[in-house]
């Protein structure tokens, strides 16, 4: 127990501190890329031998940021702006910005002039999945991403370092999906807060190092007794669920989490890059073709809402609580089909605003307790 304790509270320590984790990757002479959420294809930089990072924004005060986004730009875009613009990222050699969501497209301009001492790369992924075209489309696009880190190494990533970073993310999606499953043994250990530190503290580690400590809290869970949890079980859906005082809204309901489809923590695992179909390169874009259920890829028939239903009826919840964050467009499309889905499938769904920038949360706070008397 001594041992579980000590490693989540390494882990909410990590997600408490980016920083530190950059200040601690930087003294090892290490070289650490940001990534901007999501999707960043982290093994291209893994393989060439430095450390992703991901920028998922945080709470601060926007100032300087206001000057070059809309007021309507998400909160994320907002945060991870302000940052750049404050030196709150300095020693970063570089940003990968995904290029998925108008805001997205706005960021990659307004980081190249705004925070020009952190150079930006640049990737678009290809919406039209179909065509056979898109796969060799992605590998020029992973190409042109490893030229612009290859500037910073001074090599070029070779086949082998890139099979064993697929290996590397291949395990750590493993490892994540286990702890998700085992961690709803334990909801009196894995609370909400718990819950989402251990996933987020993904992106401020190297993934091996972070499949280590987590297998770790997987095998301390796996000798307790299971818990029976006497409150309401939710899955949640959305891009993230945050900061910590919302999260502690839900315990404070006897609210557990038991699934979910954040793109911030399951939805980036639940895919795993094949082991066949060719090189290294074109597995990696074999990944993209296999995600499905996301807002932020095009795909016929918006398969979301059936997923979502499946989570709730294999992990026991009662209802979802969709996560909207505030002014993202591809969210706030997806919504109404897959609230209508669940509906029809028999499990309500409450929506509450995500906005990293709020400081008072009494509103979400009445929704969610009257969330509780309906479930
Ligand atoms: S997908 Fe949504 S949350 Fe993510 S950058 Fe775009 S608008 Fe912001």
């Amino acid at each position: 127990m001594a041992d579980l304790k000590n490693n989540l509270s390494v882990l909410a320590e990590a997600y408490g501190n980016p920083r530190a984790r950059l200040d601690y990757y930087l003294g090892q002479g290490k070289k650490v890329i940001g990534c901007f959420p999501p999707y960043t294809p982290e093994e291209l930089v893994h393989a060439s031998g430095m450390i992703p990072m991901g920028l998922w924004g945080g709470q601060t005060e926007l100032m300087r940021a206001k000057s070059y986004l809309p007021a309507f730009a998400c909160p994320i875009m907002q945060s991870d702006m302000e940052f750049g613009l404050s030196g709150a990222y300095r020693g970063l050699s570089a940003v990968i910005i995904p290029a998925l969501c108008d805001t997205l497209r706005c960021m990659t301009q307004n980081w190249r002039f705004g925070v020009p001492g952190i150079p930006m790369i640049p990737i678009v992924y290809p919406q039209n999945r179909r065509s056979p075209a898109s796969v060799d489309y992605l590998i020029s696009e992973y190409e042109s991403v490893l030229t612009m880190l290859s500037t910073i190494t001074g090599q070029m990533m070779n086949e082998q370092a890139l099979c064993r970073s697929i290996e590397i993310y291949n395990e750590h999606n493993a490892v994540m999906r286990e702890f998700a499953q085992t961690a709803n043994e334990h909801l009196d250990i894995v609370t909400p807060r718990v819950r989402h530190a251990v996933m987020k503290s993904a992106f401020f580690y190297e993934k091996s190092e972070h499949s280590a400590i987590v297998r770790e809290i997987i095998a301390e869970l796996k000798k307790l007794p299971a818990y029976a949890h006497p409150g309401k079980k939710v899955v949640l859906a959305g891009i993230m669920c945050e900061p910590d005082e919302l999260l502690g809204i839900f315990e404070e309901n006897d609210f557990a989490v038991v699934g979910d489809d954040l793109a911030q923590e399951s939805r980036q695992y639940r895919t795993d890059t094949p082991a066949k179909g060719g090189g290294s390169l074109r597995r990696l874009a074999l990944q993209w073709n296999c995600r499905t259920g996301c807002s932020l890829i095009h795909e016929d028939g918006k398969p979301r809402g059936e997923m979502l239903a499946s989570l709730c009826r294999l992990s026991g919840a009662s209802g979802v609580i969709s996560c909207m964050m505030k002014f993202c467009d591809p969210e706030e499309y997806d919504q109404p089909y897959y609230e209508g889905d669940l509906r029809s499938a028999g499990f309500p769904c409450l929506s509450i605003e995500i906005d990293q920038q709020n400081t008072s949360y009494e509103q979400a706070r009445t929704r969610i307790e009257t969330f509780r008397e309906m479930l």
